[in-house]
């Protein structure tokens, strides 16, 4: 799969994609019902443009709504609510002051939600454990907030997982096309020299990172995190990070063990 911007469409016509543009308009002219088929869903990046012409798309491809600024655009996300009536609407949001109103208006008006960027700021922690503990222990919330919410799964069902695939980063999986025309990892990478091999970066990355002996080595989430936050720097601190995973494996282990006390599970007591 490829994340190309509008501009690059034909140039990638018949792969799988995702189209990104700042402008709505732009996106519902240029992509007809023939093209949707090839669409896994379209990135509106930014908020600030008018959505008539997405709400008379006749395409029902899942949309990606980017907040580039959550404090300036956190009103804004009120227009797009009617868009839920046809599609499946995500919001992204990055790591940035203000992402905890975001996320909890995103969650209120029924979006799912992912949350972008890999070197959340420390003085985020609270914010980022809040929302966490909102996805976690809120009934109301019933929309999936990534990257929890497959972590979660995956610690919960107790199977593998990757957060480089989670967060879309894996280059096996799909490749992030600049305005450029270059191949890269994904956003984060613009601007640097993209990896000799692709489908060996986030293996090489987690090896590397090993072998330097730094925190990542004897780290216990290595097998799922695979060092994504030590991108782009290498000595970022992962001490809320790590809460972070702890929160998650804890209430997977938790929720196990209910269900596990569950007398309709045969295992609890009688
Ligand atoms: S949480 Fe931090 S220390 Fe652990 S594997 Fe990920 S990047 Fe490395």
């Amino acid at each position: 799969m490829y994340n190309v911007p509008l501009a690059l469409v034909d140039a990638y016509r018949g792969r799988h994609l995702v189209v990104r543009s700042r402008d709505p308009d732009l996106i519902s002219a240029a992509l007809s019902t023939k093209d949707c088929d090839d669409l896994a869903y379209v990135q509106i990046l930014g908020l600030s443009a008018p959505v008539d012409g997405l709400l008379r798309w006749e395409c029902g491809t899942p949309l990606d709504l980017v907040v580039e600024k959550p404090t300036e655009e956190l009103p804004l996300l009120y227009k797009y609510s009617p868009l839920l009536t046809d599609r499946p609407v995500r919001v992204s949001v990055p790591f940035a002051p203000g992402f905890g109103k975001v996320v909890r208006l995103a969650i209120s008006l029924d979006f799912a939600v992912k949350l972008e960027g890999s070197q959340p700021a420390h003085s985020l922690a609270e914010e980022l454990l809040g929302v966490a503990s909102d996805y976690l222990y809120r009934p109301s919330v019933s929309v999936p907030v990534e990257f929890f919410h497959s972590l979660f799964l995956a610690f919960f069902r107790q199977e593998p997982v990757s957060l480089w695939a989670v967060q879309e980063e894996d280059p096996r999986r799909i490749r992030y096309v600049t305005d450029q025309n270059e191949e890269t990892v994904g956003k984060r990478f613009i601007g640097m020299a993209p990896p000799s091999d692709f489908n060996e970066f986030v293996s090489a990355q987690i090896a590397g990172l090993i072998t330097e002996g730094g925190e990542c080595r004897g780290c216990e989430f290595v097998d799922s995190c695979s060092g994504y936050f030590k991108w782009p720097a290498r000595n970022y601190r992962c001490d809320t990070v790590k809460v972070l995973f702890r929160t998650l494996a804890e209430a997977a282990r938790e929720l196990r063990s209910d269900l596990a006390a569950c007398p309709t599970n045969g295992t609890g007591a009688a």
